[in-house]
């Protein structure tokens, strides 16, 4: 697992000394289904429906002997199961989504994945919540 540092990182680039942050995302879809319990009656969300979420992953840290935060692949290799989990099916049967709000999928995203500085999830292209760690 390469080393990573949440603090700012002093690097020579280019020649020249600059104070910087790297970051690296990387953006995940599934498709799945949900209803929020916790809503009261006559609230739409109430109602069984779906989505087709969007994932963003960041991740931070200093780059590596490979010039890497992450390979891409590592993180691939994180999330793919837990998109297995999640992708054509009820959310509310998956362990901790019990009530999928965008928030709390967010978190079990942000949970489950190393060195993670924020998950984003999409409901659709207008509605989105974060997490952020760290
Ligand atoms: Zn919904």
């Amino acid at each position: 697992m390469p080393e990573t540092s949440p603090q700012s990182t002093t690097t020579q680039v280019g020649g020249a000394r600059q104070n910087h942050t790297t970051r690296i995302g990387r953006t995940y879809r599934f498709e799945a289904a949900h209803h929020l319990p916790n809503l009261p009656d006559g609230h739409r969300c109430k109602n069984l429906h779906g989505h087709n979420y969007r994932v963003e992953v960041i991740v931070r840290g200093a780059l590596d002997s490979r010039g890497f935060i992450k390979d891409f692949a590592e993180i691939d290799a994180e999330i793919e199961p837990l998109l297995k989990l999640v992708d054509h099916r009820l959310l509310n049967e998956v362990e901790g989504l019990e009530n999928p709000t965008a928030e709390i999928i967010a978190a079990w995203f942000f949970a489950r994945i190393t060195d993670c500085e924020s998950v984003r999830v999409y409901e659709n292209d207008d509605c989105w919540a974060e997490v952020t760690g760290r």
